[in-house]
């Protein structure tokens, strides 16, 4: 078996290896790749080699957002789940320390997480990963579909986080994927309207498209918002999105762009604001894949573009080259 790898040597060096192909351990199954999407991420580490304090030191296997099959099985895992079509859940946490055991295992100290430097990321043939991440998708899902359950569970997270319920009037500043993955997953619980800002009038238009209202970033907002899920991590989308909150309105900063922000502190008192940042997601892959499965998250509009493996560079590259994209999808073999 061959296991051809989009790995990253350097910033802007992209090569197609041959790597061995992993030997899953008792508790883990090997998946065949099919779908990864391309993460804001990705192209960070491709551009900057670094992201923070998480820096490419040496040669990694770039992305993350994968979906594939189940073609082998470590020795405690039910070798009935060969064949099945998973979606895989990047970050595995080490299950035993405080956030683990709280529930909160995106905040888990020790996760290894793919494409997260020194760990390997997904842009494979294949890949080992621990058996409970690796998520069933419904039948009848295509791999790119399972894939977007990756970016998808960032909406559902913010979501749970806002506590979005019947009725909700939802302000989501940032018509990239992320943002318009958590307008869909925001109207899924029950907001009665979304409401979506950009920069960009072609991903405005995407936003009308999936039935939101579209507003240009430097227009004011409609104001007596319930809940602002902040996807742009731009300053002015902050304050202005923090003023179009009602009074007890919640905020989720999503978006990650200026390290310090300035925020209005008469308006978070006078209001009694509820702010909050989230970092990826916890149990979030089973709704995530049900939304998408029933429709009420589409991925079609957001996957603009898709690449073999071969090409991975070119995608990683599509963003600076193409304004009208969203998101670009690597296909491996099969
Ligand atoms: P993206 O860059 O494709 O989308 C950001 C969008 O914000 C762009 O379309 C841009 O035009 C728009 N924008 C810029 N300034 C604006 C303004 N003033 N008002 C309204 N919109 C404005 O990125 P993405 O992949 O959609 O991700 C969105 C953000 O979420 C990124 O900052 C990313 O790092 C972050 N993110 C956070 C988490 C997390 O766990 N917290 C996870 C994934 C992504
Ligand atoms: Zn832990």
């Amino acid at each position: 078996m061959k296991n051809p790898s989009a790995v990253l040597r350097g910033i802007g060096e992209v090569a197609i290896e041959e790597r061995p192909v992993p030997v899953p351990a008792p508790h883990e199954v090997l998946v065949a790749v099919r779908a990864t999407g391309i993460c804001g991420s990705d192209v960070h580490y491709y551009e900057h080699g670094r992201i923070g304090d998480f820096v490419l030191d040496a040669p990694m296997v770039i992305g993350h957002e994968s979906a594939g099959v189940i073609t082998a099985v470590g020795a405690d895992v039910d070798a009935g789940r060969i064949g099945q079509t998973v979606a895989l859940e990047p970050g595995v946490p080490c299950r035993r320390c405080e956030q683990c055991r709280a529930g909160r295992y995106n905040l888990c100290p020790d996760v290894v997480f793919f494409a997260t430097p020194p760990v390997d990321g997904s842009i494979a043939g294949f890949v080992a990963i621990d058996a409970d991440f690796a998520h069933r998708a419904p039948d009848g899902m295509a791999f790119e579909q399972a894939a977007m359950a990756e970016p998808v569970s960032v909406g559902v997270w913010a979501a749970r986080k806002a506590g979005i319920t019947a009725g909700d009037r939802v302000l989501v500043t940032g018509a990239g994927p992320i943002g318009l993955f958590a307008a869909q997953v925001a109207r899924a619980h029950g907001a009665s309207e979304v409401t979506v800002t950009d920069l960009s009038p072609y991903r405005l238009d995407v936003a009308r498209g999936l039935g939101f209202t579209a507003v240009p970033a430097g227009d004011t907002p409609p104001d007596g918002q319930t809940v602002l899920l902040e996807c742009s991590g731009a300053q002015p989308a902050v304050a202005s999105g923090l003023r179009a909150l009602a009074p007890a309105g919640r905020a989720v900063l999503v978006g990650m762009g200026a390290d310090e922000l300035t925020l209005s502190a008469p308006l978070i008192q006078g209001r009694e604001l509820s702010i909050t940042g989230v970092f990826r997601y916890a149990n979030t892959y089973p709704t995530a894949l049900a939304l998408i499965a029933s429709g009420a998250v589409d991925t079609a509009p957001l996957i603009t573009h898709r690449f073999p493996l071969e090409e991975t560079e070119a995608a990683l590259t599509l963003a600076r080259r193409e304004p009208e994209s969203l998101k670009a999808v690597v296909l491996h073999g099969g």
